[in-house]
């Protein structure tokens, strides 16, 4: 069944074996990959990491309760939306589906890999454009669906319903990006919702929620069959030791990530209310994520203005339907009371 929608070459294509894989024995001598036998950093760092990441994958399946059959891991989720690309999509023939405003990468993936891109841009109310979506998928060129819920930089969630019905309309994969989905108020992943569409495959970050984006780990969750052969193809040592070994620390101490995520949720709320006051504010929009979209009436002024005194934000006026608009990401308490020092600067100054 997935076999089919694989690049052709794939199906036979024999990934790089390591020797490892074959003997796994816990206190063998290992002699087969010419790594230094000397570990100067202490750890076993000298080693080359598990290209399986199976303490890690068990971790995330006691998280989230998904078999461990159905995890992979990956160098940052990134990397999982290029293998993605990679592994179903013919460059010339195949495309991938998107629906403007969204994460840029996907874009990017495609373009780099020779894949054309498809847009379905969102309704001027930022919801999904399901008709569209299902008349386009029926020329029988789309390979990958890409949809990010809640979506970047927008913030919204999509009803779960039109992802699933967009997700049933695509013969080929649909990809779900959960990376902002543990910030939403009341989400359970749609791989729960999935029903028999063996098709769906939904992708997570330990950047986001799990306040790990320095070591760029990233995951999805997807059919045994696609599972495999990602595992197969993928370069054998993507995911360093540190870094799943990070990941395993975080995730088996969720109280720390809740705790943050009700901290980030108030300043989050505070802001949006603030927001809302200011004469130069057109807009706001709602949010299910750790960020806010805001649309003003002068967009590049006030992202220099903010630059001036030092507060980085995301001037986001160039992308589709997005004409000046600002994306905040949630910072710490007193980083937010800056903020708003600033903006109400700002605000003298628009008033005067
Ligand atoms: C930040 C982000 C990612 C990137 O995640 P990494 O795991 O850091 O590569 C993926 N998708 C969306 C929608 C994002 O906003």
């Amino acid at each position: 069944m997935i076999e089919s929608l694989l690049r052709k070459h794939l199906i036979s294509l024999k990934g790089y074996k390591c020797a490892r894989d074959e003997a796994d024995c816990a206190d063998a001598i290992y002699l087969d990959a010419n790594e230094n036998c000397y570990d100067h950093l202490g750890g076993g760092k000298n080693r080359y990491p598990d290209p399986k990441a199976v303490r890690l994958r068990e971790e995330i399946s006691s998280y989230f309760s998904v078999p461990f059959e159905n995890i992979a891991v990956s160098n940052g989720s990134d990397e999982m939306i290029d293998m993605l690309i990679r592994l179903f999509c013919t460059p010339g023939e195949d495309k991938v589906m998107i629906f403007s405003p969204t994460y840029g990468e996907y874009k990017v993936f495609s373009l780099f890999n020779a894949v054309d891109v498809v847009d379905i841009p969102l309704k001027p109310d930022f919801s999904l454009d399901v008709e569209r979506a299902k008349e386009r998928i029926k020329m029988g060129d789309v390979k990958i669906v890409f949809i990010t819920n809640p979506n970047n930089p927008t913030g919204m969630l999509f009803p779960k319903d039109d992802i699933l019905e967009i997700a049933d309309a695509n013969p080929g994969i649909t990809v779900i990006d959960e990376a902002y989905a543990e910030f939403a108020a009341s989400y359970g992943s749609l791989w729960n919702q999935r029903k028999d569409n063996r098709r769906i495959v939904i992708l997570k970050t330990m950047s986001k929620f799990f306040s790990l984006a320095s070591s760029r780990v990233g995951f999805m969750f997807a059919d045994e069959e696609i599972v495999d052969v990602y595992l197969r193809l993928k370069a054998p040592y993507n995911v360093s030791l540190s870094d799943q070994e990070d990941a395993i620390r975080v995730l088996s101490d969720p109280s720390s990530t809740e705790r943050d995520k009700d901290m980030i949720i108030k300043e989050r709320e505070r802001l949006i209310a603030k927001l809302e006051k200011l004469s130069f504010v057109i807009s706001v929009f709602p949010s299910e994520a750790n960020f806010v979209l805001v649309k003003v009436k002068d967009a590049y002024n006030l992202y220099s203005k903010l630059l001036e005194k030092g507060i980085i934000v995301r001037n986001r006026s160039k992308d589709y339907m997005l004409e000046n608009t600002i994306r905040i990401t949630i910072g710490k308490k007193e980083e937010m009371d800056r903020l708003m020092e600033v903006l109400d600067e700002e605000e003298k100054s628009a008033l005067s």
